[in-house]
């Protein structure tokens, strides 16, 4: 049960204040009646809520895949780049926290939640979620930096290893890892004397990248989407 004022201002209809003046001037429904107390309980399961002639749709949380552009952050603000939820035309769009970061010039699949519990359950080190990239290499990867990548390189004085390589093309990789330290793929190519010139992650989990979304698109995640991961 969540309050009608806290219920209007969640799916932005206004502040709270701005939100009970609505209320009071008779403009919203509950199951066909209006209702003008601001403090009355809804059900947000089941009551039917009507405003400016729509029936609301009330999610706590709301959850979204984005095929992430180059040259967005995925933090809410930058001087220097805008911000991926500038990318989100929704009007939740900047509650919503990126689910561990991608470097500027980084595309492919991000997720963006306003659930902080989601979130840390995904990016917490200690799941170990995986993660898959398809790294672009100024060089091809020779069977003793593949097998260097394996047995672990030295990044934040740390032993960071690959779980899967697989070749894709020539200068082409897809690389597994179960963590996330800050540009960790390029780091660990850098380990092995090469540099990345292109980076794309194309799972997290279970979850892959949805191939029907063009660069700077996105969808919400289904419910399955979201029990897998979460
Ligand atoms: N590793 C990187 O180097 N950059 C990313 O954006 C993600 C993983």
């Amino acid at each position: 049960m969540i309050r009608l004022d806290k219920y209007l201002a969640h799916l932005k209809y206004g502040t709270r204040r701005e939100v009970k003046k609505i209320i009071r001037s008779g403009e919203v429904t509950v199951n066909g009646e209006v209702v003008r107390n601001d403090d009355y309980k809804i059900d947000e399961t089941k009551d039917e809520v009507i405003y400016d002639g729509f029936i609301l749709d009330y999610q706590e949380f709301y959850y979204i895949m984005m095929n992430k552009p180059d040259g967005y952050v995925s933090s809410n603000n930058d001087e220097l780049d805008p911000s991926v939820l500038h990318l989100v035309f929704e009007p939740y769009a900047f509650d919503l926290q990126c689910v561990g970061r991608l470097d500027v010039d980084t595309k492919g699949l991000l997720i963006l939640t306003n659930d902080g519990k989601f979130n840390h359950a995904v990016t917490s080190p200690k799941r170990h979620v995986e993660k898959e990239y398809v790294m672009d290499l100024e060089h091809p990867l020779q069977e003793a930096d593949i097998q260097q990548l394996y047995d672990g390189v030295c990044i934040d004085d740390e032993i960071s290893k690959a779980i899967k390589i697989k070749q894709i093309a020539d200068m082409q990789y897809a690389m597994v890892i179960d963590e996330g330290k800050y540009h960790q793929v390029k780091r660990m190519m850098h380990a092995v004397h090469n540099e990345v010139l292109g980076l794309k992650r194309i799972r997290i989990g279970d979850l892959y990248l949805d191939e029907n979304l063009d660069e700077g698109e996105y969808r919400a995640l289904t419910k399955e989407e979201v029990e897998i991961l979460g």
